[in-house]
């Protein structure tokens, strides 16, 4: 099967996005309205033999670029109509996706504008979620009650820990995961990114998450694997992310297609496509040619990101049912 041929069978398959933040999927377009010189053309790192040296190289080019489009409601709503459109256009009906607590600080109304701004950018045909993601060492001075108001509006589904994965969980996580999810509402963490085993256990046994964001390092220790498994705990990954911050050395190195093997459920999501070059299609057809996936596991990479959606049985049916037909035909 070709590239372009495996690129239309992605196309066809309904499929989640569920590890995305708002701020690095600042679309090129409105980047280029920051700095026209440096985003005239594509950036560097939209290459696909690009690699960051580090991630505070990558952490570098929100400060320097990208938190700045990102101080007013309205063009939070202006990015995001954008990038929620082109999720559409991939046959993307599920998103979950985070905006930084970061930002609180440095607009000039009141925060919970800037969610109803995201909000008001979702088109007819996408059930969207949003995420509050914020530092492991956010909780002090002015975010602390930031964030504890913000976890009760109904524009927020959930929080999530990101960034570089240092320090370790803080009891304060543990104290307001425990609020987020006795209100109803889910609780992720990256972790394993580039840290190891122990760091996503603490994920799952410290703060209580059943979504951590990435989970690599879990791979070479068997009783994480295991814990992840007992957990019911899903792995939202980010394929080219991972490659391009030197997380795996290469897709063929990925260890998706483990986890997958030994029973723990992976969904796949592009992480900050304006820093890595992706649409959630390039995800899929990179696993499925250098990742060396077959087409069957990418149904089940698809199905697995409406098992854990927050959407209705009957709606979730009508994705499974569509992805069977699709199964079907590979038989
Ligand atoms: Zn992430």
């Amino acid at each position: 099967m070709s590239a372009a041929d495996l690129a239309s069978f992605v196309q066809r398959l309904p499929k989640t996005e569920t590890h995305l933040h708002l701020e690095g999927a600042l679309p090129l377009e409105l980047a280029r309205r920051l700095d026209p010189v440096f985003f005239e053309k594509p950036p560097a790192y939209w290459s696909p033999d690009y690699r960051f040296t580090d991630f505070a190289q990558f952490q570098d080019q929100f400060d320097r670029y990208f938190f700045h489009w990102f101080k007013t409601p309205e063009n939070y709503h202006e990015s995001c109509k954008r990038v929620f459109a082109d999720l559409v256009a991939q046959n993307v009906p599920y998103v979950e996706a985070s905006f930084h607590l970061g930002t609180a600080t440095v607009i000039d109304v009141p925060f919970r504008e800037i969610a109803k701004a995201i909000c008001a950018a979702v088109p007819p045909g996408l059930e969207f979620r949003l995420f509050l993601g914020m530092f492991r060492d956010h909780y002090a001075g002015e975010f602390v009650s930031i964030l504890d108001e913000a976890i009760t509006w109904d524009e927020v589904s959930g929080v999530d820990l990101h960034g570089f994965e240092r320090p370790e969980f803080q009891p304060w996580s543990r104290d307001v995961w425990a609020r987020v999810r006795s209100l109803g509402k889910v609780t992720k963490a990256h972790a394993g990114e580039f840290s190891p085993a122990s760091d996503v256990r603490r994920a799952v046994e410290f703060l209580g998450v059943t979504r951590v964001q990435h989970g690599l390092g879990a791979i070479n220790d068997p009783d994480t694997i295991q814990l992840l498994r007992e957990r019911d705990v899903t792995l939202d990954m980010t394929p080219i992310s991972n490659v391009k911050l030197l997380a795996v050395s290469s897709m063929c190195e990925h260890p998706i297609k483990r986890f997958l093997d030994a029973g723990v459920r992976c969904t796949i999501s592009t992480d900050d496509p304006m820093l890595f070059g992706n649409r959630l299609t390039d995800d899929y057809v990179a696993l499925g040619t250098e990742g060396g996936l077959d087409r069957a596991t990418l149904v089940k990479i698809a199905r697995n990101g409406f098992e854990v959606a927050d959407l209705p049985a009957s709606e979730k049916q009508r994705h499974f049912a569509m992805l069977d037909a699709i199964a079907a035909e590979l038989d």
